[in-house]
């Protein structure tokens, strides 16, 4: 009876975070997995970030990894119910957390990894991530730091099973210092990573409100029909216009601000745009972003 008991504790404590993903078909042979428009907890395992595939007759190309080795495992489960191909590249759009840290599986699987510049220089063995600390040893389970096999500077183009992908980077600064958005021709398809959010607020804290505004205006002039943010369920051709409206009324606002002379200690109680009160982490990141926002328009102002 004890070795009973020992067999189904050690059979509960290998069972890894169940994180159920269902692909949902955004274009024809294009999956995405849509994460909560949440913050990172123990409760969704991480899963608070959209990552997708795209099936080609020679294998898949995964956009971004997603929060946890077994987060990718999964994902992958579910890739090979569509078909038995292997993954062939794994494109990171940043270097935020949540997006890259199915890496390991995707390497032990034989993919090739590609990301931004910033990944390098960020992301090194041995770091504790934020995902790591939230959701704690066993959650994380066997996610590994992982390096990429080809850095994107500018831009790259890459050709699976006949299929396109341009990779580029559209500002030197946007979301992070190294935002890759991975646009498919024939589809019209964009996967847009962080430089759109959709249900929920973005953060500035490593970004630029003028980089991302510039970001949204590149995003849009592709002119594609579905376009895929890192956050939140949106994807027609309009899915640029959340974060578009919240940044110019936040970009207005403090600027109105700047030029009453208020400052940064009552920035926040100025700049509360009730608009968006509805908008998931208002409350975590709003106030925030109103004093990223602050700092980087008034250097400018300063430049003038
Ligand atoms: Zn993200």
């Amino acid at each position: 009876m004890r070795s009973m008991i020992a067999i189904c504790l050690s059979f509960i404590w290998v069972q890894a975070f169940d994180y159920a993903l269902v692909p949902k078909k955004v274009a024809e042979d294009v999956y995405c997995f849509f994460g909560a428009p949440e913050e990172i907890s123990k409760e969704n395992g991480g899963n608070m970030v959209n990552t997708c595939f795209v099936h080609t007759n020679e294998g898949f190309v995964v956009i971004d990894s997603g929060p946890t080795y077994a987060y990718a495992s999964q994902a992958y489960e579910q890739m090979q119910k569509i078909a038995k191909l292997p993954v062939i590249y794994v494109i990171i759009t940043h270097d935020h957390d949540d997006h890259w840290q199915g890496n390991s599986f995707y390497k032990s699987k034989g993919a090739l990894l590609i990301g931004p510049r910033t990944y390098e220089q960020n992301v090194v063995a041995g770091m504790k991530t934020r995902m790591q600390r939230v959701l704690g040893k066993e959650l994380y389970g066997q996610t590994k730091i992982v390096t990429l096999d080809s850095v994107v500077d500018n831009n790259l183009s890459i050709t699976v099973g006949h299929q396109v992908f341009q990779i580029k980077q559209l500002t030197p600064i946007a979301h992070t210092k190294g935002d890759l958005v991975i646009y498919i021709p024939e589809k019209k398809v964009l996967f847009a990573g962080d430089l759109v959010f959709n249900d929920r607020l973005t953060s500035l804290r490593d970004g630029s409100i003028l980089g991302s505004l510039e970001g949204l205006k590149k995003i849009d002039a592709y002119h594609a029909k579905v376009i895929v943010g890192g956050h939140g369920y949106k994807t027609d051709a309009n899915a640029t216009q959340a974060l578009k409206s919240y940044l110019t009324t936040m970009k207005k606002e403090v600027i109105d601000a700047q030029e009453q002379d208020i400052g940064m200690e009552e920035i926040t109680k100025k700049v509360v745009m009730p608009a968006f009160k509805r908008m998931k982490l208002y409350d975590v990141l709003h106030k925030r972003n109103v004093l990223d926002a602050y700092k980087e328009l008034e250097m400018l102002e300063d430049e003038e």
